[in-house]
């Protein structure tokens, strides 16, 4: 063990973390195994994995039937081209799986590795499908502020969460970000896109990137007529409008899709994470049917856009298995009603604690905001970190989860495996408890 955290220290760069604190005080936990919704690390201590790892392990852990899967496609075919129009089963019957379960006219997939990938393909796609049509000018991306896209240069670049600009130094040009609806109305944040779009003309936008729920800053749900206000704006002004699906999509909110969840259809969707419940890396854009149809006629030549990865055929018989289970084992259904059940204890805790404010879930993916009046909504100081000790009370009774800080927000992110049960959200929701309350009477707010 000693000597893992050491080697740690000399040789892992971590993604996402602090050098300093691995360099200081050495990995955080060392994961062995998992099963069901816990995670188990090297001394043996048992851990709720209360956000699917990274809004990514929807099934669960140590699900046999997804290695059994990948075992059998790696014995047969671990690997062959889809460049050059060469290709294989898994990849087709994956791609006519994913065109089955996506609502509407969304019927044809480009594969990648991730997220990120995903992103950064749907810009470029976008940009190409203008491109063909002589419109080479529409070339602009507008996204959300607080919005998560990931981490290659477009997705970076959509991204709405400026920390993640700073790291390299700058950012790609052609991205605006209008204003997020959570923290003002449908009227005001429709206003603000149609600013952004109008800036330097709508003739030079390409497209609309939004996330259904957006994730990562903070799993902030919008009002109910955002979206399809989104979209009405969109086909007023001839734009094309892509819904980032990474973290909704795969039973996460209670539907196959986000997007169901407002009954809003858009010209095309990014997916990765639970589409093979974090079993192997893959990710894709799905696009509509005017989309490709404008592909098939117009994009002559080579289509100089593909990952060595884009259709692996162990990720897709993974992601095929992966389906499969989340449809014979209703786990669309679970996660919209453990959702409603978990959402009711989120209330329950916010009658019963004095730093609970607005609690909200969409399905499985949910939140708990703490702040230091829960009637003026008035936030805690930063310098108080009150998420982070609410994450570390968390972990010290063998739950991991992850908290937002964005500004001076203080939110806790829940988003368990879409398998879970009643009485799993439950000790789930006693150990939150316990963590608030402790945390409240640290900082002299108790009652
Ligand atoms: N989009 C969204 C909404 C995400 O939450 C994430 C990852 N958290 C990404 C894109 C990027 O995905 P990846 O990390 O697989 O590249």
């Amino acid at each position: 063990m000693e000597n893992l955290i050491e080697l740690d220290k000399k040789h892992f760069i971590h993604p996402t973390s602090s050098i300093q604190q691995q360099q200081e005080k050495g990995a955080k936990v060392i994961f062995e195994q998992g099963e069901g919704i816990y995670l188990t690390d090297k001394n043996g201590n048992a851990y709720i994995d209360a956000m699917s790892s990274l809004w990514n392990v929807n099934i669960g852990h140590g699900r046999k039937e997804l290695a059994e899967a990948a075992a059998k496609q790696m014995e047969k075919l671990a690997f062959s081209s889809a460049f050059s129009t060469f290709s294989h089963e898994p990849a087709i019957k994956l791609a006519e799986k994913i065109a089955s379960i996506a609502p509407g006219h969304l019927n044809a997939v480009f594969f990648t590795s991730g997220g990120s990938e995903s992103n950064d393909s749907a810009i470029k796609l976008v940009r190409h499908y203008w491109r063909i049509q002589d419109q080479p000018n529409r070339r602009k991306i507008i996204s959300l502020k607080r919005g998560y896209h990931g981490v290659a240069a477009g997705s970076t670049s959509a991204t709405g969460i400026p920390e993640f600009w700073g790291m390299a130094g700058h950012m790609m040009t052609d991205f605006t970000h209008a204003e997020s609806p959570y923290e003002s109305s449908t009227e005001q944040a429709i206003a603000s896109l149609r600013q952004v779009i109008e800036a330097d003309g709508a003739e030079k936008v390409a497209a609309v990137l939004v996330e259904p729920v957006q994730g990562a800053g903070g799993v902030l749900i919008p009002p109910d007529d955002y979206l399809q206000e989104v979209k009405n704006v969109c086909e007023e002004y001839g734009v094309l409008f892509i819904l980032d699906e990474v973290i909704t999509g795969f039973g996460r909110t209670g539907k196959m899709f986000g997007m169901e969840n407002w009954g809003v259809v858009p010209d095309m969707i990014t997916f990765a994470k639970g589409v093979t419940s974090g079993y192997f890396p893959l990710g894709g854009v799905v696009v509509s049917d005017h989309i490709h149809e404008v592909l098939k006629e117009k994009s002559k030549g080579t289509l100089f856009h593909g990952f060595t990865y884009s259709g692996h055929p162990a990720a897709a018989a993974v992601g095929l298995r992966n389906i499969e289970i989340i449809e014979q084992e209703n786990l669309v259904e679970n996660s919209r009603k453990m959702g409603s059940f978990m959402l009711e204890g989120f209330r329950k805790l916010k009658g019963n604690l004095d730093i609970v404010g607005e609690v909200r879930a969409v399905g499985l993916l949910g939140a708990v905001e703490l702040v230091q009046d829960p009637v003026t909504n008035k936030h805690f100081s930063p310098d108080l970190q009150v998420a982070a000790q609410v994450i570390e009370a968390l972990h010290e009774r063998g739950v991991i989860c992850r908290a937002v800080s964005y500004g001076d927000s203080d939110i806790i992110c829940f988003a368990p495996p879409i398998i879970i049960d009643e009485n799993q959200v439950n000790t789930m929701l006693e150990k939150l408890h316990d963590s608030i309350l402790t945390v409240q009477k640290q900082l002299g707010v108790a009652f």
